[in-house]
Formats: C-alpha cells, sequence, structure tokens
C-alpha cells in the first residue's frame, strides 16, 4: 500500500531562519550573500510579520538614519536587501521543530524543511495591559509606548508628566531614563511595595523626580490626537483622580516567542534562549538563536540585527567546517 501523502512535502534547506525582525532578515542578508540560499519563515500568525518595529512610528536611533525613520519602512528596507541577494521568504508560521534528528524537521503551518542548520530569531513580545485608550486604535503609539528607550526621547514626551505602569527593575529603569526628558515622572503600582530589588527600589523611591503611586492602577487614557490625560484609581479608597499627561509608558515584562521550541533546546527559566555567552550557539550544534528571542537585556533593533550578523557568520563556518557546505 501507498504511505499517506505527507500533508507538507519537506524540502531541503542549508539554513532555515524563523522570525521576520531585524536579527532574521540581517541573519538572511548574509547567510545569502555567503551563497547559503536561506529560507526565511516570516510568521502569519504569530505577530506582525516584520516583528516589533512594525508597531511603532518613528525610530531615531538606528544609525545610519539621521533624520530617523519609520519602524515599517526599515523593516520593509530590511526585507527588500534579504531578497536581493536571494532569500527566500515564507509568511508561514513554523509550529514544530525537531532537533533530534540531523537534517533537522522543520514544520510550518503550510511547509516543511529538513535544514542543515537553523537560526531562531522569533523574537519577544512587549507585554501590555488592556486599559481603555491604551488600545492600537486608540493612543498606541500617539503617546502609548512599550519601549522607554527606544521613544523616551521623542520630542512629544520632554518636559511632560510620564506615566509608566509597572513595578519591577525594568519599570524603574525606564522611569529613571525617562526623567532625562520628563517633567515628573509617575510610577503606577497596584501594590504598596514595588517588585524591584532593593537597590533599584532605593534609586526609585530617592529620585526627585519619580513619584510613585502606590495601590493604584490607572483605568483610562485621553486626549484629542495625543496623549493628554489619565485616569488613576486608588485600589483600596476606589478613588479616580485625573492627571495630565503626555506618555503612558508599559514596562511589565516581555514574552519570548519561543513555547514551540520547549524539550528541543536549553531555555533560561524567564524562556529566552540560553546561547554560549559572546554567540549566537545554543544547546544544539548548528542551532543558533539571535535577536531579542535570547536576550532580556538590551532588546534593540541594532543589537538584534548585530546578533543575526554572528549566527549567520557562524552557522555558514559551521556548515563548511563540517563539510555541509563548500
Ligand atoms: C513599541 C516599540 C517600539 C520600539 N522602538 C524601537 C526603536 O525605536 N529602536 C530600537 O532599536 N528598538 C525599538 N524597539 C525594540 C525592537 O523592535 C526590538 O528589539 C527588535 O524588533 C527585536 O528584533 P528581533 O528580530 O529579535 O524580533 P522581532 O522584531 O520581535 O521579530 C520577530 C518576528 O518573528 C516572528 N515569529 C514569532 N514566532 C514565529 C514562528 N513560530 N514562526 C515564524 N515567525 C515567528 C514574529 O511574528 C515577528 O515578526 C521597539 C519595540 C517596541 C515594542
Amino acid at each position: 500500500m501507498a504511505p499517506p501523502e505527507q500533508a507538507n512535502p519537506r524540502e531541503k534547506a542549508n539554513l532555515v531562519i524563523i522570525g521576520s525582525g531585524p536579527a532574521g532578515y540581517t541573519a538572511a542578508i548574509y547567510a545569502a550573500r555567503a551563497n547559503l540560499k536561506p529560507i526565511l519563515y516570516e510568521g502569519f500568525f504569530s505577530g506582525p510579520s516584520g516583528g516589533q518595529l512594525m508597531t511603532t512610528t518613528d525610530v531615531e536611533n538606528y544609525p545610519g538614519f539621521p533624520e530617523g525613520i519609520s519602524g515599517p519602512e526599515l523593516v520593509d528596507n530590511f526585507r527588500k536587501q534579504a531578497i536581493r541577494f536571494g532569500t527566500v521568504m515564507l509568511q508561514d508560521d513554523v509550529e514544530e521543530v525537531d532537533f533530534s534528528v540531523h537534517p533537522f524537521v522543520i514544520k510550518g503551518k503550510n511547509h516543511a524543511h529538513e535544514a542543515l542548520s537553523v537560526i531562531i530569531s522569533t523574537g519577544a513580545t512587549a507585554n501590555r495591559l488592556d486599559i481603555p485608550g491604551t488600545r492600537d486604535n486608540e493612543f498606541w503609539q500617539k503617546g502609548v509606548t512599550a519601549c522607554a528607550v527606544c521613544d523616551g526621547a521623542m520630542p512629544i514626551f520632554r518636559g511632560r508628566d510620564l506615566f509608566v505602569i509597572g513595578g519591577g527593575d525594568s519599570a524603574v529603569e525606564e522611569a529613571t531614563f525617562l526623567t532625562k526628558f520628563a517633567n515628573i515622572v509617575y510610577m503606577v503600582h497596584r501594590r504598596d511595595a514595588l517588585r524591584a530589588s532593593k537597590i533599584m527600589q532605593q534609586r526609585a523611591l530617592n529620585h526627585p523626580k519619580i513619584k510613585i503611586l502606590w495601590d493604584s492602577e490607572m483605568v483610562r487614557v485621553t486626549g484629542d490626537t495625543l496623549v493628554r490625560e489619565v485616569v488613576i484609581k486608588n485600589v483600596k479608597t476606589k478613588v479616580e483622580t485625573t492627571h495630565p499627561a503626555g506618555g503612558v509608558f508599559f514596562a511589565v515584562g516581555h514574552t519570548p516567542n519561543t513555547k514551540f521550541l520547549k524539550g528541543q533546546i536549553e531555555l533560561h527559566d524567564n524562556q529566552y534562549i540560553k546561547v554560549v555567552p559572546g554567540t549566537s550557539q545554543t544547546s544544539v550544534s548548528l542551532v543558533y538563536a539571535a535577536g531579542d528571542a535570547q536576550d532580556h537585556v538590551y532588546r534593540q533593533a541594532v543589537t538584534a540585527a548585530g546578533s543575526g550578523c554572528m549566527a549567520a557568520i557562524e552557522a555558514e563556518r559551521e556548515l563548511s567546517a563540517k563539510g555541509f557546505v563548500k
């Protein structure tokens, strides 16, 4: 009897890149120029194809664009450059991988590959709370954002009252960073103590431009073309107060897009991919990780692109050293 036909016949590839942000596209540019003929799964349902920069307006800190560039335009440039050197783009999500066999098996919704090497660059998702006024078609990117380092220096935030939502180390870091530009930074925290480490708590408590709104939650953001006011509710007294506001920054953590890797490679407790420090090498030989999926410290487009370059160079060298490619 003939075997049942495979849903997605597996094609062979030297290198499969999973994820389409700055890390994945940069890896593709380098790999394509090294003749590896990379296949890039750009994602479809897993998030905006092109990654987190697709959700932002101006990128002002990516080198080479002295006047800044819009996030989607920058991504489009990355993508075109990768295609120019021969990268094959698939608008598909990888649902499953098998790294226990070699060539590795990569299964997407609509495609499947047997790959000699893999670069994982699936990024991370900045967590947001569903507060009225902060959603995509409301004031998201019109004063509401999730990255102080990326957006804090923008003119719309300068000299204004800014609000950071969160109480961990990264919330204190974001609040401290914003004090460079803000009139005052309010940290909105649901409890009566921060979750941040002792040293970070002290930094927030002692800073003359940071004020912590304890036992508080933001219930509404309003404005015209930009954020103008926020409504804060004291969770104990239930009293709501309206404050003038120029910006709202979510600092409630990130979730790396690594669920589909469970049991296949080593992950940190926070689910970021473990790499050998200073390299993009994961716990499996010929599998590399780049960008935010392995970086919970810097989380910037330029660091993601840099690590994508590293991953492609490391893949090319190991494939050559092992005789898989000439
Ligand atoms: C609002 C905002 C503004 C920002 N502004 C700036 C800025 O001004 N400057 C700056 O340097 N940085 C900025 N950043 C940070 C920057 O966007 C990230 O550091 C960078 O995009 C990380 O790149 P990456 O390639 O690792 O992953 P990402 O950009 O997260 O892209 C990963 C891609 O992989 C896809 N994917 C996920 N899972 C799968 C799967 N299973 N199969 C296939 N595809 C998958 C996703 O859909 C996504 O398209 C900002 C971030 C946010 C949220």
